[in-house]
């Protein structure tokens, strides 16, 4: 069967990577892809906001199963157009309706969803440019801090957390007067959780689901979880505080109520749910729903997942997912991602990578890459992540770290301390 990969991360360079892998896959294409997902199969130049373009490579190329890695063409209702259209309707589509996946690109509708279903969550309250007064008086009964929530998609952005109540109003203010443009225009305002968080990533078919290997990620760009948020610097999997007491709980008072609430709601879902959750005292609470797999908690948990990735799809796909097995690698994995100067700030592109090939036990996945003749190029803020296996999480974090010092171009920077707050050994 040929499949259509959508993306151009290194989220979707492992995914590639285990579906490269499946008898199942005859020929695998990447859209956009990078200079890494070249070696899973070929690269699409495609725009992924041209839906136009899709359908015709999908058709030209007779694709049979398309899959989607990032939130903005689900959330711009990339799965509805593949419905409605004669010759698409056919075809595999791995990601939701764009009404499901406003669990992701809309906060609000998340809260609401969340507080129909009886799923634990931060308290909250929305508000618009026409409840400015409520919502000053709100936040006076607030202890900070206080967590701003632009209600849409705002490139990570949209999330301010602030100690002061002052500063939250004049925050709040400006996210209402278009800070964010249009995903501002509502605001969540909500409780500060303190507590420990982690990934929880299902594969669901709308009814059924499979919890896939858990995972944690380190979205600071500073040691010790300090300076601005990123895309992500690091992760591991499995993070040892989640026990299975913890994960009885997850299940139990958030996935299975999730998908009662798909159901319900009578929502079109076949594909990855990813769970943001933080436990406080053992309690899990939700932060946030996404709709497809994150980054870079994918790179340890496409490591870990040893189940043919081929297979799970289509039995999502084909309703099936009830009696399909997940498998599971006993090692622990662990990401370091390498990043451009500069980064989550300005930074340059087409600094030359060298040390590729002095890679020794770890795995490369490719980001903001790029060919340029014989060399590979920066082409993006994170760049490469390094994945690698250990019997204990300090000795994959090791390995990673050993590799990614033999990875070197202009301005190469890394977190030095990803898993440092776990119980490694
Ligand atoms: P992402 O880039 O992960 O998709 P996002 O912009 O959709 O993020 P959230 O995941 O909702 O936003 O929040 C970003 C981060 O802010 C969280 O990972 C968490 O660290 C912090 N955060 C969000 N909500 C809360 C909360 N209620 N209490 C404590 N921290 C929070």
């Amino acid at each position: 069967m040929n499949v259509l990969l959508l993306g151009n991360g290194a989220r979707e360079d492992a995914l590639a990577w285990r579906l490269s892998e499946s008898p199942l896959c005859s020929e695998l294409y990447i859209a956009p892809g990078n200079a890494g997902t070249e070696r899973r199969g070929k690269n699409l130049p495609l725009d992924l906001t041209d839906f136009s373009a899709i359908r015709q490579a999908v058709l030209d190329l007779n694709v049979k199963l398309v899959i989607c890695g990032p939130e903005e063409p689900l959330v711009r209702g990339l799965r509805d157009y593949f419905r409605t259209d004669d010759r698409l309707k056919t075809v595999y589509f791995i990601g939701p309706s764009r009404e499901a996946a406003r669990l992701e690109g809309s906060k609000a509708y998340a809260k609401a969803f969340m507080e129909e279903y009886d799923i634990p969550t931060a308290g909250y309250r929305r508000f618009t440019a026409d409840d400015r007064e409520e919502a000053a008086d709100y936040l006076d009964t607030r202890t900070p801090p206080i967590v701003l929530k632009a209600d849409g998609l705002a490139a990570g952005k949209g999330v301010v957390i602030l100690n002061d109540r002052g500063e939250a109003k004049r925050e709040l203010s400006a996210m209402l007067d278009g800070k964010f443009g249009d995903a501002s225009s509502t605001v969540v305002v909500e409780d500060f959780l303190d507590g420990i968080e982690f990934s929880v990533f299902v594969l669901t078919d709308g009814s059924s689901y499979r919890i896939l290997p858990v995972a944690k990620d380190y979205k600071r760009i500073g040691v010790g979880d300090t300076g601005p948020n990123t895309g992500g610097m690091g992760s591991v999997s499995h993070p040892p505080f989640v026990d299975a007491d913890l994960m009885r709980k997850v299940e139990q008072r958030i996935i299975q109520p999730t998908l009662h609430g798909i159901q319900a709601r009578k929502l079109d879902y076949r594909g990855f749910i990813f769970f943001g959750l933080i436990a406080v005292d053992g309690e899990p609470y939700v932060i946030e729903y996404n709709c497809r797999m994150g980054d870079p908690e994918t790179q340890t948990v496409m490591a870990r997942l040893q189940s043919d990735i081929m297979s799970l799809l289509l039995e999502t796909v084909e309703g099936d997912l009830s009696t399909a097995v997940i498998r599971m690698d006993d090692r622990q994995a662990a990401t370091v991602v390498l990043v451009s100067g500069g980064y989550p700030g300005p930074y340059e592109k087409g600094k030359a990578i060298s040390g590729l090939e002095d890679i020794q036990d770890s795995m490369v996945f490719h980001a903001g890459t790029r060919r340029k003749g014989k060399e590979v190029v920066t082409d993006g803020g994170r760049v490469l992540s390094v994945t690698s296996y250990g019997d204990t999480l300090a000795e994959a974090l090791e390995k990673s770290y050993a590799n990614a010092r033999r990875i070197t171009f202009e301005g190469a920077n890394f977190r030095s301390d990803i898993g440092f707050d776990l119980e490694t050994r």
